[in-house]
């Protein structure tokens, strides 16, 4: 199984930037109000995120870091509500780093700890916590030189760890997030909550943003596009700009990027990319999210549909405003 595990992580944690959402996704599944996240030497180091969610059981936690011990599939692979489904994420990453996970469940007494090194995991035993769930990851792939050297500079993880962050902050403007370094002390990300989703993705994306931006509202044939797209006027953007949530989810889809394009098309200086912030809802059952474990790409059962969406709604609204 450890050597399952290593070659799932390949799959699952890519960088420390996959960890973070991972853990992330894990403590907003588990109905946290706080998320804190600290990291060292660009999340090689170190990576902890603590959360005041629903923790987990004492006799829950060993099976927490086992191999597809997932406790999110009641409803089917067609009916996923949750960000996690698999139950490879805590596995593959205690299967490539020292991984600790100590949670106080809603209701007990107690908190508790398990500790996974080379694949080998101790516990449960007795933690100090008061609710929720702290999980720390130290010295990711320190024991796999292969992965370790396709890492880049740790100012450049620790900025794939922001971005990661901010996106998921988007989506979840109830939620406070705190992105720190080791102790706290330096603040890299903070976003308070509860915030009105205009005020959180200005607070994400840049309060200039949100005042050059117009919302986008629209329907076609059961998929709903909402959100908010910069004017064309509105020449700040670059590639890393554009947020794409599908159902709930942020994701990185060459669908959705080449709609964007398409809207801003001649509008934009060579070079430059319209900002926006879109999220789609459509039924779960026309999106496959199952594409790839780390779960950012989506397949639409029909792009086109999606693409004349965005194209139309975004040509629109900007008519509206004269431009
Ligand atoms: P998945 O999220 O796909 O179910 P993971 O490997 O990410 O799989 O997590 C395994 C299980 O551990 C989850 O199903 C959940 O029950 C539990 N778990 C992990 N992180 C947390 C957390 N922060 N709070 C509560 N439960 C958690
Ligand atoms: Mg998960």
């Amino acid at each position: 199984p450890f050597l399952i595990d290593q070659i799932a992580a390949g799959e699952v944690v890519e960088r420390p930037a996959s960890v973070v959402k991972e853990l992330v996704e894990n403590a907003l599944d588990a109905g946290a109000r706080r998320i804190q996240i600290a990291t060292a030497g660009g999340g090689k180091t170190l990576l902890r995120v603590t959360d005041d969610g629903n923790g987990i059981p004492r006799e829950e936690l060993r099976l927490a870091v086992r191999r597809h011990c997932t406790s999110k599939l009641s409803g089917g692979l067609d009916k996923i509500a949750t960000l996690g489904f698999r139950g490879e994420a805590l596995p593959s990453i205690g299967s490539v780093a020292r991984l600790s996970v100590a949670s106080r469940a809603k209701g007990a007494d107690d908190a508790f700890e398990v500790v996974v090194e080379a694949g080998h995991c101790e516990g449960p035993k007795p933690a100090a916590l008061t609710k929720g769930t702290v999980v720390e990851v130290r010295g990711l792939f320190q024991s796999v030189p292969a992965r370790l050297k396709f890492l880049k500079s740790d100012r450049a993880e620790a900025q794939a760890i922001t971005e990661t962050v901010k996106r998921l902050a988007i989506a979840f403007p109830g939620v406070r997030f705190e992105l720190s370094g080791p102790d706290r002390s330096r603040t890299l990300f903070e976003a308070v909550a509860p915030e009105a989703a205009l005020t959180r993705i200005g607070a994400v994306v840049g309060e200039d943003f949100a005042e050059n931006a117009v919302e986008i509202d629209a329907e076609r044939d059961g998929v709903f596009l909402s959100g908010f797209a910069g004017l064309p006027t509105f020449n700040r953007g670059n590639s890393l700009a554009q947020y794409f949530y599908v159902n709930g989810r942020p994701v990185r889809d060459r669908t959705l990027v080449s709609a964007l394009a398409g809207a801003y098309a001649d509008m934009v200086a060579k070079g430059r990319y319209g900002v926006a912030v879109l999220f789609i809802e459509l039924d779960p059952a026309l999106v496959d999210v199952n594409v790839h474990p780390a779960k950012a790409d989506v397949r639409f059962r029909d792009p086109g549909l999606v693409r004349g969406l965005i194209v139309g709604a975004l040509r629109e609204a900007f008519a509206r405003e004269g431009v």
